[in-house]
This record gives structure tokens, C-alpha cells and sequence, in this order.
């Protein structure tokens, strides 16, 4: 297993923190996550389904994805 590369921790004055345990690469992925909530950005509304965030074209009206 490979070594952790960050840490969590509390700080009294700040609270919950994450902080780095070595070197980083700039563009190195750090943290995985499933996200809790999201949206579509301006820029996407219409161009990109709602609810599975895929590219389907400008006038997008409802889910057509498979297992939706
Ligand atoms: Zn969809």
C-alpha cells in the first residue's frame, strides 16, 4: 500500500484542515471523492443532461441515458 500523501487534521483556531505529507506534483490528483451535491454550470444548461452530466446537444429535455 502505498504511503498517504496528505493528512487530516484540526487546528483550534481553524478547525479541520488537510495538509500535505510530501513533495506534490503540480497536476497531481491528491484526493478522490464522490460528490455530495453539484450543478451545471451557466455555460452547460442545455448542452449537458442534469442529472448525469452527459454531453447529448443544445436541446437536451430529459434524461435519455442508460440506467437513469
Ligand atoms: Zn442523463
Amino acid at each position: 500500500m502505498e504511503k498517504p500523501k496528505l493528512e487530516k487534521f484540526w487546528s483550534p483556531s481553524r478547525g479541520n484542515g488537510l495538509r500535505a505529507l510530501a513533495s506534490l506534483r503540480p497536476g497531481e490528483l491528491l484526493f478522490r471523492s464522490e460528490p455530495l451535491a453539484y450543478t451545471v454550470c451557466k455555460e452547460s444548461l442545455g448542452v449537458v443532461c442534469e442529472r448525469c452530466l452527459c454531453r447529448y446537444g443544445a436541446n437536451l429535455l430529459t434524461c435519455v441515458c442508460p440506467g437513469m
